[in-house]
């Protein structure tokens, strides 16, 4: 088995990635296993067959790095849910990354926030990126496919906002589930957050078959949301289309 210190699983390894941090290049990480269900998620395999991808071996990734340190300016940590690693190597893996001078932007769901407070306390996380699926309220689970601890979410989003370091929120706007009220009252939770990026819905692989005939919102639609948003972050994004 070639699992890291600790049993970090590296699952996905994309060498070169310009889409995954804005005004970066970054190789990008995909951990194993996720302890939500979006119903919209495309890596389904990742978290539900986990042993059926080769675990890529840290010193592979750390060599790459290395290698390329004339280009490369860190490393995107995502998944999967990144903090489920937390007592297997995550922060070890992290600070190594650091010490050979790479920034890193961790993603998470938000789930864990003792998580992402080590990761601020140890000075691990160079940008934060936290999905949020939906209102705060009993929507929730629709959209994260599980019963959801809402105050680990809050405590989350606290946390990041008043971290200090650069972080975004984001949302995948499923037209099945998420509207003009909807995409309000995210914008009114997360007032004074950096940034707020609407991510285009893409039906392809969605992990529900179902909503693979859905169709996503058209760009008017979007941008018709992000002004909404607006009212309440004033840096609205939208990706993916
Ligand atoms: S949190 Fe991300 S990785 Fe986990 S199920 Fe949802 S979309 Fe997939």
């Amino acid at each position: 088995m070639n699992k890291g210190p600790g049993g970090l699983e590296i699952k996905g390894f994309i060498e070169t990635s310009f889409l995954d941090w804005d005004g970066k290049i970054v190789s990008t990480l995909y951990v194993a296993g996720c302890n939500f269900r979006c119903p919209f998620c495309h890596n389904a395999g990742l978290i539900e067959r986990p042993h059926e991808y080769e675990t890529i071996p840290l010193e592979r990734i750390e060599n790459y790095l290395l290698a390329h340190k004339d280009f490369i300016d860190g490393i995107c940590l995502t998944g999967g849910e990144p903090c489920l690693h937390k007592g297997r190597g995550l922060f070890e893996f992290m600070k190594r990354v650091k010490d050979k001078g790479f920034e890193i932007k961790l993603d998470s769901n938000g789930t864990d926030p003792e998580c992402l407070k080590t990761a601020l306390d140890q000075k691990l996380a160079d940008y934060f990126a936290m999905d949020i699926k939906g209102p705060l309220d009993e929507r929730y689970d629709g959209l994260s496919g599980v019963k959801t601890d809402l105050a680990g979410i809050k405590e989350s989003v606290k946390t990041i906002r008043e971290s200090g370091v650069p972080h975004e929120f984001r949302t995948t706007v499923l037209p099945t589930l998420l509207g003009e009220e909807e995409i309000a009252a995210i914008a009114g939770y997360l007032a004074g957050a950096e940034k707020f990026v609407l991510q285009q819905f893409a039906p392809d692989h969605a992990w529900d078959e179902k909503l693979r005939s859905v169709k996503p919102y058209e760009k008017p639609e979007l941008e018709r949301l992000a002004r909404v948003a607006r009212t309440h972050v004033p840096n609205v994004l939208i990706r993916g289309v």
